[in-house]
C-alpha cells in the first residue's frame, strides 16, 4: 500500500491564510529587513523567494546590503542600528557570510524582539521549557512539525528518530517533540558518529531526516506505516535506464532534478505518510518565516 503524501503546499496555503487574516487585523504594515553581505548566487535564490512570498502576502521586505569587506565590528554596529529602527519588524540574515566574519556573533547581535529566523540563544532558550510557548523558531523545525501535526496521528509517546543534529533542524525539532510534559514523543537524535544507522530507523514510528545525503535513506530503513518527513534538498543529475546521464539539449550540461535524502520510490510503498521533495517540508519553511514575523509583531505589541 502506498503511503499518503504530505502535501507541503497545502499545508502553506492554510497557514498563509491564518497569517492574512492576522494582518487584517492589524494596523500597521509589517517589514522585514534582509542582511546581505558580499553577493552569493544561493542566497540570490533565497532572498527572490521571500521576496515574493513577503509581497504576496502584503509585507514589505527590504534588502540591505553590505560590501563584502565590511569589518566584523561594522557589520555588528549596523544590525544593532537596525534592531533600533522602530519601523523593523523582524531581521533576516542572509548565510553564507564572508570567511573574515564570524556568523555566529552576527546573529548574536539580532535582538530577540526582531530575531524572524528564530535562532538567537534567547529565542532558542525558549525552546527548553515546556511550559513557554516560543514567539519564534527556526522555520525548518517549525514546518517539521506542521507537516508531522497534519498528518492528524497522536505524537504521544511515539518513537521518532532524528538524522542529523543541526541547529536549525535536528536539534530544534527535537526539543520540539519534547516540548509537553505529559504528551511528549521519545526521540533519537542520529548523526555522523551514529554507529549503526538502520538500527534506529527501522524502529521510527516518526522518521526525521536532515542530512543533505541523497539515497541515505533507503526503503528497507524505515518501518511500515511510519510517519517520514524529509527535509533534505539535494540536486543530482537525471540519469537514463543504462545509469548514464541525461544531457540536456540546449545546454549541453546534464539535466538536474531535486531529491531529498530518502529513496523516496521505495519509502512510499512502506511508509504511512511521507512528504514528497519537492513539495514538502521546503514548500511550508518560507511561509512559517513570515508566521514568526506576525508573532514578533504581537508579541511587540502586547509587551
Ligand atoms: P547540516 O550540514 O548543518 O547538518 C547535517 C547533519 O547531518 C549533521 O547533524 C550531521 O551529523 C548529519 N549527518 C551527516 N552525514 C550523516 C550520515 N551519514 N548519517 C547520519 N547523519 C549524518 O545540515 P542542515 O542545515 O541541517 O540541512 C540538512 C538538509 O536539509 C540539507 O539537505 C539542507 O539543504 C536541507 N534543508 C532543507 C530545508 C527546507 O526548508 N526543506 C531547510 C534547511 C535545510
Amino acid at each position: 500500500m502506498s503511503a499518503k503524501i504530505i502535501d507541503g503546499n497545502k499545508i502553506a496555503e492554510a497557514i498563509k491564510q491564518w497569517i492574512k487574516a492576522e494582518l487584517e487585523k492589524l494596523k500597521e504594515n509589517l517589514v522585514l529587513v534582509a542582511v546581505q553581505v558580499g553577493e552569493n548566487p544561493a542566497s540570490r535564490v533565497y532572498i527572490k523567494n521571500q521576496k515574493s512570498s513577503c509581497e504576496e502576502i502584503g509585507i514589505q521586505y527590504n534588502l540591505v546590503q553590505f560590501d563584502s569587506n565590511i569589518s566584523e565590528d561594522n557589520l555588528i554596529s549596523e544590525i544593532k542600528k537596525l534592531g533600533q529602527d522602530e519601523k523593523i519588524t523582524g531581521i533576516i540574515l542572509q548565510m553564507p557570510l564572508p570567511n573574515h566574519i564570524n556568523s555566529r556573533k552576527i546573529q548574536m547581535s539580532i535582538p530577540e524582539e526582531k530575531d524572524v529566523e528564530g535562532v538567537t540563544p534567547a529565542n532558542l532558550g525558549k525552546l527548553l521549557y515546556a511550559d513557554v510557548q516560543p514567539t519564534v523558531a527556526p522555520c525548518t523545525a517549525l514546518s517539521v512539525m506542521e507537516c508531522i501535526k497534519s498528518t492528524g496521528e497522536n505524537i504521544k509517546g511515539k518513537e521518532a528518530v532524528i538524522v542529523g543534529h543541526s541547529e536549525i533542524v535536528g536539534k530544534p525539532v527535537t526539543l520540539m517533540l519534547l516540548s509537553s510534559l505529559l504528551d511528549s514523543a521519545t526521540p533519537t537524535v542520529c548523526h555522523i558518529a551514529t554507529k549503526d544507522l538502520a538500527i534506529h530507523t527501522k524502529r521510527a514510528e516518526i522518521l526525521i531526516v536532515a542530512v543533505g545525503k541523497p539515497g541515505l535513506i533507503k526503503g528497507d530503513m524505515i518501518k511500515k506505516g511510519a510517519i517520514v518527513i524529509d527535509v533534505g534538498i539535494n540536486r543530482i543529475q537525471i540519469k537514463d535506464e543504462k545509469g548514464e546521464p541525461v544531457i540536456d539539449d540546449k545546454t549541453g550540461k546534464p539535466k538536474m532534478k531535486t531529491v531529498g535524502d530518502v529513496v523516496f520510490d521505495e519509502a512510499k510503498e512502506i511508509a504511512g505518510y511521507i512528504t514528497p521533495v519537492p513539495g514538502g517540508v521546503g514548500a511550508v519553511t518560507t511561509v512559517m518565516l513570515i508566521k514568526n514575523l506576525v508573532n514578533l509583531y504581537k508579541s511587540e505589541s502586547a509587551s
